[in-house]
Parts: structure tokens; sequence; C-alpha cells
């Protein structure tokens, strides 16, 4: 089995996702591929290099491949996926965007949002907003598939030597233009990739009071999340909504406060490996989830528990 995975990166940092997708990728084979695309991709590929596992990284740079657009670029990457038993990419909005295109120009079904890998063709992966699994086996010739990183671990490093491939490279007729590119900055560590996040509802009642979430969350070292209704009310921005139509994260720790625990938000972080729930309602749904609970008023408990941190 020959694995070719697209790796992400931005402003010469490989994503954090591309350590996790070659944990997955390493279940279904021993040689791994790490195909990287824009532009003056040297430093990227030292940082691919050195993932345990990796055996050749392919680069296909050109300068219309620099702003990081994948419109347009489908067509090469079918071609490249020549040869291939499968071709996987994290299940990211750019994932979502690219891999489906590709396997159409390959003919072969898109396998989406994979969380777990019971065989080279056999794999299992959420439905229903998680209340089911499916288990999906495929006999296309490539298994074409999404990955949801959150569901494996990260590889660990190596020092061996990897063969660097430069792939040629026709110019891309993209039909999208990027104007501008606006980042969060933010010094909390990425909402996706952190092991603790804290997550507050619409019960903080205000932006102001969400400053609670914010420094429990600090004292910490973790992530900020929300509830849907939390980012609705326009207490945080919708970048840190949590759960079906938000981010799925699966931390180490997983606090929820004032968060009633709706199997849309469920669908978000119920893979999270411990999970506490503050409510003031003991019969809250988040409670059937949570490994500890708290049953009280969060406007007394937070800053308690904050304080006793
Ligand atoms: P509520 O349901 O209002 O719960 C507030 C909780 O706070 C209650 O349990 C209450 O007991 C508790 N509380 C109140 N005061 C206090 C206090 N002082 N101290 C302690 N506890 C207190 N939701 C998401 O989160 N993420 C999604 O991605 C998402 N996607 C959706 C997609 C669709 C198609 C739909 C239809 C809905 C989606 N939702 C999503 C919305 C979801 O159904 C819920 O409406 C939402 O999660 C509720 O947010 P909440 O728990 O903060 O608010």
């Amino acid at each position: 089995m020959s694995i070719l995975i697209i790796a992400e990166h931005q402003q010469g940092l490989l994503a954090n996702s591309v350590l996790h997708l070659v944990t997955a990728a390493r279940l279904l084979g021993d040689d791994l591929h790490v195909l990287l695309l824009g532009d003056q991709l040297t430093e990227v590929a030292t940082q691919v290099s050195a993932i345990h596992g990796v055996t050749k990284v392919r680069l296909a740079e050109h300068r219309t491949l620099a702003t990081g657009l994948l419109d347009g670029v489908d067509k090469q990457v079918a071609s490249w996926c020549d040869g291939y038993s499968h071709c996987v990419m994290a299940a990211t909005t750019m994932g979502k965007d690219l891999l489906p295109r590709v396997a159409a120009r390959l003919g072969v079904e898109m396998i989406s949002d994979i969380t777990a890998i019971e065989g080279h063709d056999t794999f299992l992966r959420p439905i229903y907003a998680g209340n089911a699994i499916a288990k999906v086996a495929s006999s296309a010739p490539i298994k074409v598939m999404t990955v949801r990183t959150s569901a494996f671990a990260a590889a660990g490093a190596q020092t061996a030597t990897v063969a660097i491939e430069r792939l040629p490279v026709a110019e891309v007729h993209c039909r999208t233009r990027l104007i501008e590119r606006q980042a969060v900055q933010s010094t909390r560590p990425d909402l996706a990739a952190a092991r603790v996040v804290v997550s507050g509802g619409r019960a903080l009642g205000s932006k102001a009071q969400f400053a609670l979430i914010e420094a429990l969350a600090d004292k910490l070292g973790g992530a900020v999340g929300a509830s849907r209704a939390a980012v609705d009310a326009g207490y945080v921005t919708n970048d840190l909504q949590v759960g079906q139509t938000g981010k799925v994260v699966a931390p180490d720790l997983y606090i929820a406060v004032g968060i009633s625990g709706a199997i849309q938000h469920l669908a978000g972080m119920k893979e999270s490996k411990v999970i506490v729930a503050i409510n003031k309602d003991s019969d809250a749904p988040i409670f059937q989830v949570a490994d500890y609970g708290l049953v009280g008023d969060l406007f007394s408990v937070l800053p308690a528990l904050t304080a006793k941190l």
C-alpha cells in the first residue's frame, strides 16, 4: 500500500493536522508520501521530513499556487494520485473542498470524515451528527478520504533521510481570487488542537461575563470554546463554536459551563477524554456524557474554581 497524504500549511508552517494524518495513514500502510502544494516549499518540506513514518515528500511548487487557494488544481492532483492505494487529507475546509473534486476526477466515491480504520478498505465515520457510526467498505481502486484528525494521535519525530521529489506543475487557472487574509490573533492554543478546552454557553449572559470562561481557560493553559447559543448572542466570535456546525474537538479535558448539552453541541465534543460539566440544572443532558458533574451556579462556582487553581 502506498498512501498519498495531502498536507496543509500556511506561511511556511506545516499544519498540526498533518501529524495526526500520518498516524492514521500508518494504519493503512508503510509507504507514506506527503504532497505539498504551494510555492517556495523547501522549509515546509523539511518539517514534513521530520515526521515519523514519512517516506517521501512530493513538492508541487508554482507561483500560481502561492495563495493557498486550491480551486483549479484538482485535475493535476488526480494525476499525481496514480499508483496509490489511498489519498488522504484532513477533514478541514480545504480537505472538504479539494478531495471530492479529486475523487470525481478519478471516478471513485468520496469517503468523508473517517474516525477509525478497520482495514485497508473499511472505515468508520459518524453520521446523523454523531448519533450513529457508519461502517463503510469501499472497493474503489483508490480510496479518497478525509480524516477527522482529532480521532488520531499525533505522530512523533524521525531523523531518517526522506526523498524529496519535485513534480512538474502546469499553471493553475484559479477562478477564485485571494483579496485579504484575516487571521484571528490569539495567545491561547488553537481550539481544534488544544489539550484543554473550556466552553461557555448561553448562561454566561453577556460578552463581559464570558470573561469568567477566559480566566479559567487561561489558568489551565487551554482554549476557549462556546455553544452556538453563546455565539448567536454575540458573546464570542463564531470561530469558537463547538458542535455539529462548529468545530469538532477531542481534548484531554473539556469543561462545559452553562451549556445544556443539546445533541448538536455533543456532536462536537463528546469524544473528549474527560468531560466536566457545570450547570445549575441537575437534569441537564450534558450530565449524561460528563465524567464529572458539578450542580451549581456558574457565577459563584467559576470564580471559586479559578481562584483555587
Ligand atoms: P441553553 O440550551 O439555553 O442552555 C443553557 C444552560 O445553562 C441550561 O442547561 C441551564 O440550566 C444552564 N444555566 C443557566 N443559568 C446557569 C447558571 N447561572 N449557572 C450554571 N448553569 C446555568 N449548538 C452548538 O452548541 N453547536 C453547534 O454546532 C450547533 N449546531 C446546530 C445545528 C442545527 C442545525 C441546529 C438546529 C442547532 C444547532 N445548535 C448547535 C444549537 C443547539 O440545538 C442548542 O440550541 C445550543 O447548543 C444551546 O446552547 P446552550 O447550551 O448554551 O444554551
